[in-house]
């Protein structure tokens, strides 16, 4: 159990305590709650789900890590099948303040990258900044999203963010959480030969699970605006694999970039991001950009020494 969870349960009535303990003891527990297990909690806490997602949030910024501000968010997104998924923020010490992560961000991505297909409300400790009001925005879920906070009436995204700029301004169909399969294949042969290469290891076998968790990831990421699709995946010491995708946004800025993307789902299963052994970025050859000079500076900022990166071609 997270070193974190003994003293906050202790707050809580007995019931849900009880009941609450038992699904935190689970050796898979990562962060998320099936509709089957949020409902069983609920029934025992005696808890409807806005109550229920309230009593979680101080579990979720149990994940956060905030060695610069020291200031801890905690998000619970739920899914419309009633799934709930734990967000937390994230800085990186030794990386540049844009490399941060929100808590409303983790949640929202650890959900995506989960399989969920669309949300119907967030929950958060703290009203979300501008940036996450813009980054929500890009939800397939769209305005009508939920967003509750504490002692306030639960109100939509629309609420938050009036008068929005978002995908639909740019005529963009395909949302963020839609379901895609970009039919992306890795260029393989010898090391790429952009200016990048200097600095890459020995190229990867197309066998090695990373690349290939990597790969899986790019062909479901969201960059509509640039076509710059990219994922990252990480390999911790202990050899478990967590990939992330690039979850670009109308206004750019509040992009997600697929190095965060991985690292949400590493917290969020209970790994160290200092433990990272090899990483790979995998992203679209001929992209008006590339991912890969803030990638290794906040993977190497963070301890990781062998860092790949690979293209992709439609
Ligand atoms: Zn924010």
């Amino acid at each position: 159990m997270h070193p974190q969870f003994e003293p906050l349960l202790a707050t809580l009535a007995p019931d849900l305590q009880g009941a609450l303990a038992r699904e935190l003891n689970r050796a898979d527990f990562s962060g998320m709650l099936s509709a089957t297990q949020a409902d069983a909690l609920g029934q025992a806490g005696g808890l409807d789900e806005d109550a229920l997602c309230f009593a979680l949030l101080p579990f979720a910024a149990a994940y956060a890590l905030t060695p610069i501000s020291h200031f801890n968010v905690g998000a619970v997104a739920r899914e419309i099948d009633g799934s709930l998924y734990f967000g937390a923020n994230m800085e990186f010490l030794g990386a540049p303040l844009q490399q941060t992560v929100h808590a409303e961000q983790s949640a929202i991505n650890h959900a995506w990258l989960r399989g969920a297909r669309r949300l119907r409300g967030l929950t958060v400790n703290y009203t979300p900044c501008g940036h996450c009001r813009q980054f929500m925005n890009e939800l397939n879920s769209g305005a009508d999203l939920v967003i509750s906070l504490p002692e306030r009436s639960p109100s939509s995204l629309a609420h938050y963010l009036p008068d929005a700029f978002g995908p639909r301004d740019l005529a963009i169909q395909s949302l963020l959480m839609d379901a895609v399969d970009h039919h992306f294949s890795l260029i393989t042969g010898g090391p790429t030969t952009d200016e990048a290469s200097a600095t890459l290891t020995d190229a990867l076998s197309v066998k090695d699970g990373l690349l290939q968790q990597a790969l899986l990831a790019a062909n479901q990421s969201h960059a509509p605006y640039s076509q710059a699709h990219s994922a990252v995946a990480l390999q911790t010491v202990d050899g478990r694999i967590f990939a992330g995708r690039y979850a670009e946004n109308a206004a750019f800025n509040p992009s997600l970039p697929p190095l965060q993307s991985a690292l949400i789902l590493l917290n969020m299963s209970g790994a160290d991001c200092r433990q990272i052994q090899r990483a790979v970025l995998v992203e679209r050859e001929n992209a008006p950009f590339s991912q890969w000079d803030a990638t290794q500076a906040t993977l190497t900022a963070l301890g990781c020494r062998e860092i790949h990166r690979q293209l992709l071609t439609a």
